[in-house]
């Protein structure tokens, strides 16, 4: 019975491939997978693509990047914005400007309303786009303040929602500004001053509930082995796990929206020292979260382009920041 492919077992082959100095292999297992429908669950076809056009992409293989985008495309027509993204900045290498200008600027209205739409940016400035990819930043924060300024009514999610948007644009701006040697404006001051509203909400993240527990993958899966118990407590896979902790800390990343940028990790060993002999439940699951922020929290998020916080080994913004399938 040959193997069905899950996105855990997408990744890992991704992470390989973009190790590998001969990566052909990892390839054509995905696409074979895909061509053979062997990709365990059918909405996760079009990653499959897109990872294995990421590999190629990475190799110099633009065409065949191009082609694979292409068809991550086809597959998966109702879910398809990040899948065009990365087939129009392949365009931009490629030097097909004007079509993948078109592709990417058909998904721009996206960067007002999708936190994850910022996939859009780093397309723009890795191929050498960088001052469009401000100016999209720079309106869509000029579109998001004003509609928090004018909708008084808004729900209570609805204004976290836009704090949390303005607070991770205006970062993802003052960055790339700076990495283009651009002085600090308004909107970069404002990215500072967020900045360190959550350092200090961190700082004053003692035993607060939001402190947020993550299992590196070896120890997620020996923790569901251990407590068969806890799988109501968590999502089946790993990789969901991780997708529901970045979620959960994009939520609480809002203007004034509290603590939590933060995470602890945990492990089997430490959890049944803790417990003892005790059954282990959600509050036990808590108070032994609690329990490890004396031995350090990774403060969230990291820098773009630093390792991401889940373990993976990959950059942030490759990883966890995009949440594909999230
Ligand atoms: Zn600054
Ligand atoms: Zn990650």
């Amino acid at each position: 019975m040959p193997e069905l492919l899950t996105a855990d077992r997408i990744d890992e082959i991704g992470a390989l491939g973009l190790k590998s100095p001969d990566p052909a292999a990892f390839v054509a297992e995905l696409v074979s997978a895909v061509d053979e429908g062997r990709v365990a669950d059918p909405d996760d076809t079009g990653y499959a693509l897109l990872v294995a056009a990421e590999i190629l992409r990475q190799a110099g293989d633009l065409a065949d990047a191009l082609a694979l985008a292409t068809r991550a495309i086809a597959e998966q027509p109702d879910d398809n914005a990040y899948a065009r993204a990365v087939r129009g900045g392949l365009l931009l290498r490629l030097g097909r400007s004007d079509e993948g200008m078109a592709e990417l600027t058909a998904l721009r209205p996206l960067l007002e309303t999708d936190p994850a739409a910022t996939y859009l940016v780093d397309e723009l400035a890795e191929s050498g786009h960088a001052d469009t990819a401000l100016e999209w930043l720079t309106a869509a924060l000029d579109a998001i303040l004003e509609r928090t300024r004018t909708q008084q009514h808004a729900s209570e999610d609805a204004q976290d929602e836009a704090a949390a948007m303005i607070y991770g644009l205006a970062q993802l701006r003052h960055d790339l500004r700076e990495e283009q040697g651009l002085p600090h404006d308004e909107y970069d001051n404002l990215a500072d001053r967020l900045s360190a509203a959550s350092t200090h909400a961190l700082d004053a993240l003692d035993d607060g509930p939001a402190t947020l527990l993550f299992w590196p993958q070896a120890e997620f899966n020996a923790l569901l082995v251990r407590w068969p118990a806890l799988v109501d407590s968590y999502p089946p896979t790993w990789d969901e796990h991780r997708a529901h902790l970045e979620r959960a800390l994009v939520d609480a990343s809002g203007l004034g929206g509290g603590v939590g940028l933060g995470i602890v990790t945990g492990s089997v060993e430490g959890l049944s020292a803790f417990a003892g002999a005790d059954a282990i439940d959600e509050e036990t699951l808590d108070e032994y979260a609690d329990s490890l922020d004396d031995a350090g929290i990774t403060t969230w998020p990291p820098g773009r382009n630093d390792a991401c916080w889940c373990g993976s080994g990959t950059k942030y913004k490759k990883c966890c920041l995009p949440r594909l399938r999230a």
